[in-house]
C-alpha cells in the first residue's frame, strides 16, 4: 500500500502543474481521495501521507468504516443522497458536494436546523444533460437558486459537476467551462458568493483545474481500480 503515497504524490504534483498553468496557486485546489468501496486500511495509508479529505458516495459504508479512521479526517459527501438518509449523512459528513434537488435541500436545512448544525454543501448541475445523471439541469438551477440561497442552515458554497465519461479529457472541458460560468452567472445575478467548484476526477481533473476546480474528487488514480458494481 506504498503506491497509495505514491500515487497522492503524483496527484499533488499534476494539480499543482495544472494549477501553475492556469496562473492559479496550487493550494487553490484541495484533492478529495474518493475511497468509496476502499478499505479503512487504505485509507489510514493514505492519512499517514497528510491526506485529510476523503469522499464517500454511500452513508451506509461511510458509518461502518469512518470510525475504522483516525478522528482528524474530513468526510465529503459526494454521492446521491436519499431524502430518508438525511439526519444520519449530516451524522458522518461535514460537507455535501452532491445536493441534486430543491426536496434535498429543503431536506437537509429543515433536519440540521432541528440539530443545531450549520451545513456547507454544493448544488448538483447536470450540465451535460445525460440522462443517467443526476443534478439540476442550468434551468432548473437558476429558477431555483434563489430558494436555495436563503435557506437558513445550508450555506450554498459553490457548484458541482460530473463530466461524461470519456477516453479523452478534453472532452470534459467545455462541461467545466459550463458550470463555471453558471456559476459566475448565480454570483452576479444574486450577489451570493460561490467559491467551490467540485469538478474533475481520475480521467480529466487537469482540464478541470484549468477551468476553475477548487476541488477536485480522485479515487481510482489514488487507491487503484474499484470493483465493477461501485464503478460510478
Ligand atoms: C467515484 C467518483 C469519483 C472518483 O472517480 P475516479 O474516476 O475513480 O477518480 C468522483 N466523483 C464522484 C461523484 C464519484 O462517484
Amino acid at each position: 500500500m506504498t503506491e497509495i503515497a505514491t500515487h497522492l504524490a503524483t496527484a499533488h504534483q499534476e494539480i499543482a502543474a495544472a494549477a501553475r498553468r492556469a496562473g492559479r496557486a496550487p493550494q487553490s485546489v484541495r484533492l478529495v481521495a474518493v475511497s468509496k468501496t476502499q478499505p479503512a486500511a487504505a485509507i489510514v495509508t493514505a492519512a499517514a501521507t497528510g491526506q485529510r479529505i476523503f469522499g464517500e458516495n454511500r452513508v451506509q459504508e461511510a458509518r461502518e468504516k469512518i470510525p475504522a479512521c483516525p478522528p482528524e479526517l474530513e468526510w465529503h459527501l459526494i454521492g446521491h443522497l436519499q431524502k430518508n438518509k438525511v439526519r444520519q449523512a449530516l451524522s458522518l459528513f461535514s460537507f455535501f458536494h452532491s445536493i441534486d434537488s430543491q426536496a434535498l435541500a429543503g431536506a437537509i436545512d429543515r433536519i440540521a436546523g432541528e440539530t443545531g448544525q450549520k451545513v456547507d454543501g454544493l448544488l448538483e448541475v447536470n450540465v451535460s444533460g445525460e440522462e443517467t445523471k443526476h443534478g439540476f439541469t442550468p434551468a432548473q438551477l437558476r429558477e431555483a437558486f434563489p430558494a436555495l440561497a436563503a435557506l437558513p442552515h445550508l450555506r450554498i458554497r459553490g457548484l458541482m459537476t460530473m463530466a461524461p465519461y470519456n477516453e479523452n479529457p478534453e472532452a470534459a472541458r467545455p462541461v467545466f467551462r459550463a458550470l463555471r460560468a453558471l456559476r459566475d452567472e448565480l454570483q452576479s445575478a444574486h450577489g451570493s458568493a460561490l467559491p467551490e467548484l467540485s469538478m474533475g476526477m481520475s480521467g480529466d481533473f487537469a482540464p478541470a483545474i484549468e477551468e476553475g476546480a477548487t476541488l477536485v474528487r480522485l479515487g481510482s488514480s489514488i487507491f487503484g481500480q474499484r470493483p465493477q458494481a461501485n464503478a460510478e
